[in-house]
């Protein structure tokens, strides 16, 4: 990538306004803003103690030394367009081999939570496995969030195919494509939608990006196994995630 191409790319930080801001500045909706962040702050308390997707994440990257932490790692703020959430790779790093790993985080939260466009439960859900997935990438792998679009477009096609985001419910693509060719061609849409969002690439290269990285990515389930299709794959990935732990210990 030459320079002058690196130096105007914005990496997405114009989808997170906040990010940008060394504080925060509130107006006159503040009060709208507080409700906002307090539900927020809810729905992320209930997905991280309840949700099955999220449990299985937050054992493996505990586990893989990079624990993530509801009140460390997460910030619910306000973002632009119609983005729900964010991993912004620039506040930590990952250091050490893979047997002795440290996680380091700078000052800022690692996932973004859009407070602004997140209303429901289930969306909370869903955002916040997608972003811990995008985390368990960056601690394992050496992943080149910046530079390397492959390395995006795996995570972002593992990502959108183990969060949920492509689950059964348009009943109509389900009966167009069937089940399975639906969930890949949703994985493919969706991953090739997610690099456009935060990188200046042509939809051409994104989705050529996308098609070669596809089958490896696609079939690599770690943490879960399996892909989770519903709440009932996940909970069986979590017992199933629970007695591999147990197995470990046993050693
Ligand atoms: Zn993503």
């Amino acid at each position: 990538m030459d320079q002058t191409k690196e130096q105007n790319d914005d990496y997405g930080y114009n989808l997170f306004p906040e990010r940008k801001k060394s504080k925060y500045q509130k107006g006159s909706i503040g009060e709208s803003l507080f409700t906002f962040s307090h539900k927020c702050q809810i729905m992320l308390h209930v997905a991280v103690e309840t949700n099955p997707y999220a449990k299985v994440l937050l054992g493996a990257l505990k586990n893989s030394g990079c624990a993530v932490y509801k009140d460390r790692h997460f910030s619910c703020e306000d973002c632009d367009g119609t983005v729900s959430g964010g991993f912004d790779a620039t506040t930590s790093q990952v250091r050490g081999t893979a047997s002795e790993r440290s996680y380091v985080i700078y000052d800022r939260s690692l996932i973004v939570l859009c407070q602004n466009n997140i209303h429901q439960q289930a969306h909370m859900n869903r955002v916040v496995t997608h972003e811990l997935i995008h985390a368990f990438d960056h601690c394992r792998a050496h992943v080149d969030w910046f530079n390397n679009f492959k390395h995006l477009a795996c995570s972002e096609i593992r990502a959108a195919s183990l969060s949920g985001d492509c689950s059964f419910s348009n009943e109509v693509a389900r009966f167009n494509f069937g089940l399975k060719k639906h969930h890949q061609e949703c994985v493919r849409d969706r991953a090739t939608r997610s690099i456009l969002a935060v990188r200046k690439i042509s939809k051409e290269e994104a989705v050529k990006t996308v098609d070669e990285v596809f089958d490896s990515c696609y079939n690599d389930h770690e943490p879960f196994g399996r892909i989770p299709h519903s709440k009932k794959d996940a909970r069986f990935a979590y017992r199933d995630f629970e007695n591999r732990d147990r197995y470990y210990e046993n050693l």
